[in-house]
């Protein structure tokens, strides 16, 4: 049985030598220096030597030609998540939930229990202080020469009282300093770090509470115009910065309703409590705001050029799950993207006859 054990260590250590060596070989190879971003790449690509990466790579390295910073960059933003890794990730988030949850149930219950015994420390206090006081005007009335010692006695509780009280506060302190971070780390895990807007998971919460309660809701799907040829012409780094830009121009014009980061270069609105005209007047308003500013390069002043957005709104009908209203948008951006780009299209309301 240990045997067995070793054995599959030995092989699993000599297979992730072997790639290590193989990762080694191809950034020699390709003269790229051995930072995090391309290890990594080279990690995507031999570890899943018949993906879309290697395919990629393979046409592009065919004859011998080298791969450049602009081709791994280019290409590691592509890297799609394969569906194992999807798997370990939502495994990996529910165990984080799950984690999240029950320590969260702990501190409760620590304070709760903290706090209880705050108070009846401070009665025990109370009752202590008024008994010395009175055994010491009984027994001084008395004449009786042992009052020396009880007040001692008392005094030396007292203060170990005040200690255990003082103890209990720091405590106190500890568990509500522990549950705000708890509460940090849920909402970081609903938040999207480039844009800091809400991300998939939060929009998806926030849909089913809004449908629980019967709300109207419209969706937008919007998806940024050839924004591949942002990065391509300017860089990832650039690529970030209008999409932050996009996201503020988006949440300050549809302020009150929930702008969120749905992947990539797609952002979403869920807007609540508005019929379909005013979200598209909205959302229009939005795309407009994008499409007229002037982008320019902070370091050079060079300018973007055009960036634009297409979207499409669809309104939940009761009953539809986020999925089904989704798709909905999603199709009237496609076909917004098939009209021109720089365009809403919004589902016709239906009308009752
Ligand atoms: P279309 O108008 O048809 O939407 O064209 P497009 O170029 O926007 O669409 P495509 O799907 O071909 O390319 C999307 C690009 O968005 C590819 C990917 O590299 C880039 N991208 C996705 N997420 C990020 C990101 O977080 N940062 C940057 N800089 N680029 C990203
Ligand atoms: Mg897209
Ligand atoms: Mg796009």
């Amino acid at each position: 049985m240990a045997g067995a054990r070793a054995v599959r260590a030995a092989e699993t250590s000599d297979s992730s030598r072997r790639l290590y060596d193989r990762i080694g070989e191809f950034l020699v190879d390709q003269r790229l220096e051995a930072d995090p971003g391309n290890y990594a790449f080279a990690y995507h690509l031999l570890a899943n030597p018949d993906g879309p990466l290697a395919r990629a790579v393979y046409a592009l390295t065919d004859g011998g030609v080298r791969l450049t910073k602009r081709d791994i960059e280019t290409l590691g933003c592509e890297v799609q998540p394969s569906a194992d890794d999807g798997k370990v990730a939502k495994e990996k988030t529910e165990k984080a939930n799950g984690l999240v949850a029950r320590t969260q149930m702990q501190v409760e219950g620590f304070q709760d229990m903290v706090t209880a015994m705050r108070a009846e420390t401070e009665g025990f206090g109370r009752d202590l202080a008024a008994s010395a006081e009175a055994i010491s005007r009984s027994t001084e009335a008395a004449g009786v020469p042992a009052i020396d010692e009880v007040t001692r006695l008392t005094t030396a509780m007292l203060d170990r009282v005040r200690s255990a009280e003082a103890r209990l506060e720091s405590a106190t302190r500890e568990a509500s300093d522990l549950r705000r971070e708890l509460e940090e780390a849920r909402d970081n895990a609903r938040r999207d770090p480039l844009t800091d807007l809400p991300n998939r998971r939060a929009i998806e919460e926030a849909y089913a509470a809004q449908a629980t309660a019967g709300t109207h809701i419209c969706l937008a799907v919007c998806d940024v115009d050839h924004f591949k040829s942002v990065n391509d012409r300017f860089g990832h780094a650039v690529g970030d910065r209008v999409l932050k830009a996009i996201a503020e121009t988006l949440s300050q014009t549809c302020a009150g309703h929930l702008v969120a980061r749905y992947g990539g270069e797609e952002f979403a609105v869920l807007f609540t409590g508005v019929d379909i005209e005013t979200a598209r007047a909205t959302l229009d308003a939005a795309r407009a705001t994008v499409a007229t500013k002037r982008y320019r390069l902070r370091e050079s002043d060079a300018p973007l050029g055009e960036i634009t957005f297409s979207a499409g709104l669809a309104a939940a009908l009761p009953g539809d799950g986020l999925s089904t209203v989704f798709h909905r948008s999603d199709r009237l951006l496609y076909s917004a993207k098939t009209a021109g780009r720089n365009r809403l299209h919004v589902e016709c309301p239906e009308t009752d006859i």
